[in-house]
């Protein structure tokens, strides 16, 4: 899934086009480090894959999966993230490459 935006903007709205990318630079700088409490609160304490709900106490055993693999890859929406348990997260990556193609749009 890629979220294309146009990067040219009609006339009269380029001052804004440039705040906008600004923020977004300072957003995405300061959301890498701090991804995971954002993905938690996001998608909430639980495993998107099992179920299973987490609480304050034991929430460190869920941890936060990058959908497309790329740890870099952090938008403050969420889109690439999900919250799995450790043993469904190790379970998602043992599959290797082609629990990939199967994620991917189509269904
Ligand atoms: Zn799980
Ligand atoms: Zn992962």
């Amino acid at each position: 899934m890629r979220n294309k935006r146009p990067i040219k903007v009609k006339k009269g709205a380029n001052t804004r086009s440039v705040a906008d990318i600004v923020k977004e630079l300072k957003q995405s700088s300061s959301f890498s480090g701090n991804y995971r409490q954002q993905s938690l609160k996001i998608h909430g304490l639980i495993c998107a894959k099992c179920g299973r709900e987490f609480d304050l106490k034991n929430q460190n055993l869920l941890t936060v999966h990058h959908k497309d693999g790329d740890h870099k890859n952090n938008p403050p929406d969420g889109s690439n993230w999900e919250n799995l348990c450790a043993y469904c997260h190790e379970d998602e990556h043992s599959r290797g490459l082609l629990g990939d193609y199967f994620t991917s749009d189509k269904r």
